[in-house]
C-alpha cells in the first residue's frame, strides 16, 4: 500500500530530514512511527500525504508515484488519504459539521450524501448531538475527535496522525488511539506518529523507529 524505496529528503535549508530510508506498509496494516523530536516522523507523513516530494528514491501509494503526480491528479490522489495533526486544525467559525463536511465539499458531493456521511463519521467518534456546536464549545479530546471525523469522513483508504495525542491526557489519549485501531479492525491503513511509547504497548502493531531519517529498528 506504501512503499518507499531508498527515500532521502533534504530541505531548501540543506537539512536531510531523511536518508535512503526504505520500508514498507501493507493495506489495511496499523503502524506506529516513532523516534526522537527531528527524527522525520513528520517528514514521512508530508511524503506519503503528497505535501512534499522526496529529493532521491521513490515513495509510491496505492500503486502511484507520489512525487511524479501533476497537480490534478494529486489532488485526487490527497482525497484518498485522511490526515489528522496534534493540533487539529479546525475551522473555529464553522461548525462542528462544517468542519467535518469540508472534504466532502471538496470533493463535490451531494448535500444528502453530506448529511449523511458527516452524521455516520460523528457517531463513529462519539459526537453525535454536537454538530451544531462550535469547535470551541467542546473539550481538547472531542475536538481531536471532529478531526478524526473530518479525516474519516471520505472514507479515505489511508489515514495519517501526526502526533494526534500530543495535548492530551494519558486517558484520552489511550480512547483516542483506541479509534485509531477501530479504523485499522475495518480495513483502513493507519500510520500514526507519536513519541508516546507507553501507549503503544496497548496495541500489537508493528513499531518503525526512525533515528536521524534512517530506520533504527523495524520491530515488532
Ligand atoms: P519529527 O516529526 O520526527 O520531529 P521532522 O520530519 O519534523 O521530524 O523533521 C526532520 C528534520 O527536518 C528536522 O531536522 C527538522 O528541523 C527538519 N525540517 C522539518 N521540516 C522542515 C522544513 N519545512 N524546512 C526545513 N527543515 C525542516
Amino acid at each position: 500500500m506504501i512503499q518507499f524505496s531508498e527515500v532521502s529528503k533534504r530541505y531548501p535549508n540543506g537539512r536531510d530530514a531523511l536518508r535512503a530510508l526504505s520500508f514498507h506498509i501493507d493495506s489495511g496494516e496499523l503502524v506506529f512511527l516513532t523516534g526522537h523530536s527531528g527524527a522525520g516522523k513528520s517528514t514521512v507523513l508530508r511524503l506519503i500525504a503528497g505535501i512534499e516530494t522526496p529529493t532521491r528514491g521513490q515513495v509510491i501509494v496505492r500503486q502511484q508515484n507520489v512525487g511524479r503526480l501533476a497537480r490534478r491528479r494529486l489532488a485526487h490522489y490527497r482525497r484518498g488519504i485522511g490526515v489528522i495533526f496534534q493540533d487539529h486544525k479546525l475551522l473555529q467559525d464553522r461548525t462542528v459539521f462544517d468542519n467535518v463536511a469540508l472534504p466532502l465539499f471538496a470533493a463535490g458531493a451531494s448535500r444528502t450524501e453530506i448529511g449523511k456521511r458527516v452524521r455516520a463519521a460523528l457517531d463513529r467518534v462519539g459526537l453525535l448531538g454536537k454538530e451544531r456546536l462550535p469547535p470551541l464549545a467542546l473539550s481538547g479530546g472531542e475536538q481531536q475527535r471532529v478531526g478524526i471525523a473530518r479525516a474519516v469522513v471520505a472514507r479515505p483508504p489511508i489515514l495519517l496522525a501526526d502526533e494526534p495525542t500530543g495535548n492530551l491526557d494519558p486517558q484520552l489519549s489511550l480512547e483516542i488511539m483506541q479509534l485509531f485501531d477501530d479504523f485499522h479492525r475495518v480495513g483502513v491503513c493507519v500510520l500514526i506518529a507519536t513519541h508516546d511509547l507507553a501507549l503503544l504497548q496497548h496495541f500489537p502493531a508493528r513499531v518503525l523507529t526512525l533515528a536521524d531519517g534512517c530506520l533504527a529498528t523495524a520491530g515488532r
